[in-house]
Order: structure tokens, then sequence, then C-alpha cells
């Protein structure tokens, strides 16, 4: 792979006269986001080692039918399986638009093992994913079954990596950079519910979900609003003998029925639960179920990071990041890439990551740490004059793509296709539309057309 060497003008904080500066870099996983960050590092001309706990690439794409042995995923002590993916998982975005921009998410034709569909399955992105690793030299560089336990920050700037392998040796390494790619879909965020620690019923997280048979005939409260709760409620109506969704984001008192289903509702949050497995409603309606499955979402854990404090968690924000990536005081040595939701993942981590790789060769300048703070700053006070809580600190659905194109700008990037864009818009009206059908029947051809003839730059 060629380092990119060609300086832009367009970057914002260009610095044109100095020779990029080559440096050891750790990355933490190799998922979407540690692959795709390691290509960049490389490309850039760093040396990069990348640790992943598992033993494929993938990240969250490696479907396994285990799960943890905790099914609502609190006991500190309990074993975690890293993926959240369920058996019948498709993706919810389209394949053109999920992609990497420069590798563009395409079928493979006569490859029977491969599924075409526009939404693929599971398996399809994992097997993408592999791709991608392999055309772009990624594996020989990733030291699998090594799990990071300890980084902190040592003299002259550095990063201290202490890793455990599988095979039981241990290793302390000294690092100039660190770029975090742990994920943040495998530690369950759970709903406080009154009277939840007596209600005798079961208890899953969504993380903990693989297939409809364990609900068969069973009475299900499934909780949240998410695109795993749309999926999973659909999958379980086939088998259940009821299924009562709640979600803080209906109405007060809403009860109705899901059309199209005769043993689903829809009902605003629980009131509160009693420990003889009845769940109380705004509304007064009472259901006595068997289950009570949780699409509450995750929350950020980097149980290995010590920073003395210099970044926190809190409420699901982890901060101080300057534009959702660099702590002020530890920058550019620290980064974060992934960190966003509700965005367009894999072409986000991949300008993430551009950023960092033209930061650490000095290609590229950040602000001062004061002027970077100021803007953490001004950008927090308007989360909280919007009435923004700060656990949706990283949900970025409204400007992702302006987030996107200031990335972009900073390394002299083109900016976002404009068919990614509407078809991004297309498909969150048409599922919004249609859930049970989007992924098989739309209207936006024309931008599927658009997209192919952009891919010619990059496969033929
Ligand atoms: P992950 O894929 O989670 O990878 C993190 C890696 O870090 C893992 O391999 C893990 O083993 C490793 N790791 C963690 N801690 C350590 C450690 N201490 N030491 C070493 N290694 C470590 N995105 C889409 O674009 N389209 C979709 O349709 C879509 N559907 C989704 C459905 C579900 C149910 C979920 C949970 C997510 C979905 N996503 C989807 C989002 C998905 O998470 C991102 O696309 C992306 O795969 C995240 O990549 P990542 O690298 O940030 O994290």
């Amino acid at each position: 792979i060629a380092p990119i060497r060609v300086l832009s003008k367009s970057a914002a904080h260009s610095s044109i006269m100095q020779p990029p500066t080559i440096r050891n870099v750790a990355v933490i996983g190799a998922g979407a986001a540690g692959l795709v960050a390691a290509r960049e590092l490389r490309r850039e001309g760093h040396k990069v080692v990348v640790f992943e706990r598992g033993d494929q690439v993938g990240g969250t794409w490696v479907y396994t039918p285990k799960v943890d042995s905790d099914p609502i995923g609190v006991d500190p002590d309990r074993t975690v399986v890293h993926s959240s993916m369920y058996q019948s998982l498709r993706t919810n975005l389209p394949r053109e638009v999920m992609g990497f921009r420069d590798y563009p998410f395409v079928e493979k034709e006569g490859d029977e093992e491969r599924d075409p569909r526009r939404f693929p399955g599971h398996r399809e992105v994992l097997m993408y994913l592999n791709d991608f690793a392999k055309d772009f030299g990624v594996y020989g560089i990733v030291r699998f079954e090594t799990e990071v336990v300890f980084v902190g920050l040592v003299e002259g700037g550095k990063w201290e990596v202490k890793t455990k392998s599988k095979r039981g040796e241990d290793f302390d390494e000294v690092y100039d950079a660190v770029v975090v790619c742990n994920g943040h879909y495998t530690e369950p965020r759970i709903a406080q519910i009154p009277g939840i620690d007596t209600w005798k019923g079961k208890q899953i997280h969504s993380h903990n979900y693989r297939t409809p048979e364990p609900y068969r005939d069973q009475v299900v409260i499934l909780i949240g609003s998410s695109a795993s709760a749309v999926d999973i409620s659909r999958d379980i109506a086939g088998v259940a003998k009821e299924v009562h969704i709640a979600s803080r984001s209906l109405p007060d008192e809403t009860f109705e029925k899901m059309p199209g289903y005769d043993n689903m509702w829809l009902h605003s949050m629980i009131n509160s639960l009693n420990e003889d497995g009845s769940a109380i409603f705004p509304d007064g309606s009472v259901v006595h179920a068997d289950i009570i499955l949780q699409c509450t979402g995750y929350i950020y854990d980097f149980p290995f990071l010590e920073t003395n404090g210099t970044v926190t968690v809190d409420d699901n924000r982890v901060g101080p990041l300057y534009k959702h990536v660099f702590p002020p005081a530890l920058a550019p040595s620290l980064s974060f890439v992934g960190l966003p939701w509700k965005v367009v993942p894999f072409p986000l981590f991949e300008l993430q990551s551009k950023w960092i790789a033209g930061l650490l060769s000095t290609r590229i300048t950040l602000p001062s740490e004061e002027e970077m703070m100021e803007d953490v700053r001004a950008f927090y006070s308007l989360l909280e004059a919007s009435g923004i809580p700060k656990r949706y600190t990283h949900n970025m659905g409204d400007y992702q793509f302006e987030y996107d194109d200031w990335l972009a700008a900073q390394c002299g990037s083109p900016v976002s296709e404009e068919w990614r864009k509407q078809m991004y818009l297309a498909v969150s009206k048409n599922r919004r539309a249609r859930p049970e059908r989007y992924r098989d029947e739309w209207e936006d051809d024309h931008l599927v057309l658009q997209a192919r003839e952009d891919f010619k730059k990059y496969t033929s």
C-alpha cells in the first residue's frame, strides 16, 4: 500500500513544510473501526499493531450463538460474549450506503457463499470486512486472542500498553499513540423500573438475544424502540403468545394493537412491576408477563484505559472529546474511533481514521488545547440549551453528514457523495413507512444506479 504523501491545500490546518513523522501506533480492536484505522495509519506511513481479543476480524459482525453467562448483563463477573448479532439480522442500511467510501460493499457475483441482497445478512458483512482486511494487508499486523488490559500515559507523552494473550503470554510495551476502537455494543444499558429487582420473571437484554425459539408461547414485554427493538419484536411475534412493546418515546397512556399483528401491542413505558409477575402501564392496563426483553441500548466502557481522570464516561458521555475523537489534553496521541451513533458507521470511521493518521504524522495540525476545550464546552452548552440529555452526546442523527464533511475538509478528502446522503434519507423514510418490508421493497433505484456508476472508480 503506498503511503499517502500528497499534501492537500484544502486541508484546514495543513503544515506543508514539515516532513511527516512516523509513529508507533497501537490500535485496540479489529472490528470495522480498527481495520480502517489500521489501513489509514499505514497509508500514512505509521507502524501499526492491532490488538484483538477475539480469534478473527469483524468485531460485532462475528455472529455466535453463545451468550453472556448473565442474560441481563449486570453481573460484573459474568463471562462476556462480544457480539450482539442475532441469527436473523439483516443490515438496516443498504450496502451502497454502508460500505467504506473507497471500498464499495458490492455484491460478489458467482460466489454462492455470498449474500447478494441489497440489505444482506450479517455473514455477508463479516465476509466484506474479511475481504477488506485481506486486500489491505491488515491481517499481518493483528495480534489475535490478545486482550488489552491496561493503557496508561508514561514519560514523554507515550503510552504503556499491557496485553494478555490466550496462549498465556503477557506483554508490556510502549507506543507513541493509541487508537481506541473497542466498539460500544457489548455492555448493556438497563432500564430502571420500580419493582424490577423483585419481579419474578426472566430478564434478558437484547445483547443476548439470538433466536425466537425460547420465546415460544411466552408473554413477552419488550422495552425499547431502536432498530433492534423493531426487528426483534417482529422476530418473536411469530412464536410468542403475546408481545407488548413498552417505549418511553410513545405518548403517555398509549395502549394499541400493532397494525398487521394480532398478538402485538404498543404501550408507553411501564410504571411499575410487581412480584406476582404483573406490569402496570400508565393507562392502568396490567400485563402478566413471563419475560422482559430489554432492547435498551448499550454503554461505553473502556476498562483498560487509565488517564487519571482526564477522560471520563459520565451518563454515556465520553469526554471531554474534541469532535468526538481527541481528549484535548492528550491529543493527538490518544484517540477514539467510532463513538458516534445514529450514523452510517463505516464511512465515518474511515474519515475519523484519516484525520487521526494525518495528525499523527503532523501533515495536519490541531487547534491549541484551549481552543479545543472551548469548542467542546460550546458543544456541551448547545446540547444543554437544546434540552438534549447528556447520554445523547454522541447521537449524531441530524448532523452526521455535516460532521463527515468537516472531517473530509480537514483531511483534504472529497465530501460525502450526494447519492449517499439522499439514499440514507430515502431508506430512513422507507423504514419508518414499512418496517417489515423496507429491506425488500424500495423506490430509490435511481440512486442505486448513481452509486454503482460512482463505484466504477474503485472496482474497474
Ligand atoms: P466492534 O465491531 O464491536 O469491534 C470492536 C472490536 O474490539 C471487537 O473485535 C472486540 O473483540 C475488540 N476488543 C474490545 N475490547 C478489546 C480489548 N480490551 N482488547 C482487544 N480487543 C478488544 N452498522 C451498519 O453499518 N449497518 C447495520 O446494519 C448495523 N446493524 C447493527 C446491528 C446490531 C445488532 C449492532 C449491535 C450494531 C449494528 N451496526 C450496524 C453498528 C456496528 O456496530 C458498526 O457497523 C461497526 O461494526 C462497529 O465497529 P467497531 O469496530 O466500532 O466495533
